[in-house]
């Protein structure tokens, strides 16, 4: 067995794992990201694409941030359809000036990649069977297999950022951890393309076939998404069913301006909300989908992500450079504050937007109203505006 040491040991070579070990290593702090894919694996998942300006702030600070800003989009508002009407959320005008970038997860990812390889950061692909051990001494370790070895990281700290179904949050004892779930009756049936977007901003579709949303990661690449049964599956659409299912939940003059294309990427998604408490067992952490999931409707998942990194990199922070363990003591507490809001504003948003197989004509007149209050009211845009655009840290 091959023995090394380092700082933080942190678990996954996702947008939060490769965030924080960048930011740390600016500051002179030592880690070891650990990954179980192989990088173009990771780099070949099409998922988020809508940052927040903490995110983007975290993206500068790590020295990461000339392609995002370069190529990224700003954008000041989006687009509800409903009812027949489209109307926009101004972000600027409801949320002081603030805006979103549209960047893709990918891109951030490899943006970090780069980075991490620029500064010879040490990120263990393909790291097989990675366990925690000793989580509540002075001496966590972490050990796995590569190359038909086991190797074994020893550390300070870990950090589990290896998503949903990652090792680190089953490693905390059961009687410890209390979940929260709900599992929505849909899912998101996703398609990026070639082609250029439906708008100039997103436009989320409240329809009775269902909800649809016209994303974009460029002036050239969209995203797409309709809201599908789960028992359906990505292969049973065919390019053409989607482009004539998503043309029928969109306004006419959206749908008549559409250009389709062949799809290059096609997934399903299923909608969740959950919640893993507390975030930190002993000497571990859990930061970004290895705590909390949050389904799609309003971009939260990668954004809380980041919220998380940064508590945790101001933690870190200030236990290495002023011995001061404060930030790390209350890293859960301060965390899931933030996450339970973002988890409010999606469930919200889901509820708004959804066409929810069990609703009566009771249901479909309250969203209806929720939605006219919605654009009668200032005051409940800027609500919208000031979630959409991201709480503060
Ligand atoms: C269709 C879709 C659309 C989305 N849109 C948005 C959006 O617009 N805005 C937004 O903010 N969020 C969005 N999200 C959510 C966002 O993609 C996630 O929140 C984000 O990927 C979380 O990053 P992470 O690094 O915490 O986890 P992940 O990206 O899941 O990374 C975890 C990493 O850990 C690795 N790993 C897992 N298990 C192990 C193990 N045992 N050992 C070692 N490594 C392991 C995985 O291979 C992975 O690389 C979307 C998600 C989906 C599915």
């Amino acid at each position: 067995m091959t023995i090394t040491r380092t700082q933080v040991a942190i678990i996954g070579g996702g947008p939060s794992g490769l965030l924080l070990s960048q930011l740390l290593h600016r500051q002179g702090i030592d880690t070891v990201v650990l990954e179980r894919q192989s990088r173009d694996y990771v780099l070949g998942r099409i998922r988020a694409g809508v940052l927040e300006q903490g995110f983007v702030q975290l993206m500068r600070e790590a020295g990461c941030a000339t392609r995002m800003e370069a190529e990224g989009e700003q954008h000041h508002g989006f687009m509800i359809a409903h009812q027949g009407r489209m109307d926009r959320v101004d972000l600027q005008g409801s949320a002081n000036g603030a805006s979103v970038m549209v960047y893709g997860q990918t891109e951030v990812t490899r943006d970090l990649y780069d980075a991490r390889d620029e500064m010879g950061g040490e990120v263990v692909h393909l790291a097989e069977n990675v366990r925690l051990h000793e989580l509540t001494s002075q001496h966590p370790y972490v050990t796995y297999e590569k190359d038909g070895g086991t190797h074994r990281v020893d550390c300070d700290f870990v950090v589990g950022a290896d998503g949903f179904h990652g090792v680190s949050r089953k490693s905390i004892p059961s009687d410890v951890l209390c979940e929260y779930e709900k599992i929505y009756p849909f899912g998101w049936l996703g398609v990026l393309s070639n082609t250029p977007p439906a708008a100039s901003e997103l436009i989320y579709a409240r329809h009775e076939r269902g909800f649809a949303l016209c994303s974009l990661r460029s002036q050239v690449l969209s995203r797409y998404y309709i809201q599908v049964p789960l028992t359906d599956r990505a292969e049973d659409w065919s390019d053409e069913a989607f482009w004539s299912e998503l043309k029928k939940r969109l306004p006419q003059q959206v749908a008549d301006g559409l250009e389709t294309g062949p799809s290059i990427e096609k997934s399903i998604a299923p909608l969740r909300s959950f919640v893993a408490e507390p975030m930190r067992y002993g000497n571990l952490f859990l930061a970004g989908d290895a705590a909390h999931i949050v389904p799609p409707t309003g971009a939260k998942g990668l954004n809380s992500a980041a919220s998380d990194i940064h508590y945790l990199y101001q933690g870190f922070l200030a236990h290495y450079q002023k011995g001061d363990s404060a930030g790390l003591e209350n890293y859960s507490q301060k965390a899931l504050a933030r996450v339970w809001k973002a988890e409010r504003f999606s469930w919200w948003m889901t509820n708004l937007l959804h066409r929810f197989p069990e609703m009566s004509k009771t249901d479909l007149r309250l969203q209806c109203a929720d939605l006219d209050y919605l654009f009668s009211s200032e005051a409940a845009q800027a609500s919208l505006a000031e979630n959409y655009v991201g709480l503060p840290y």
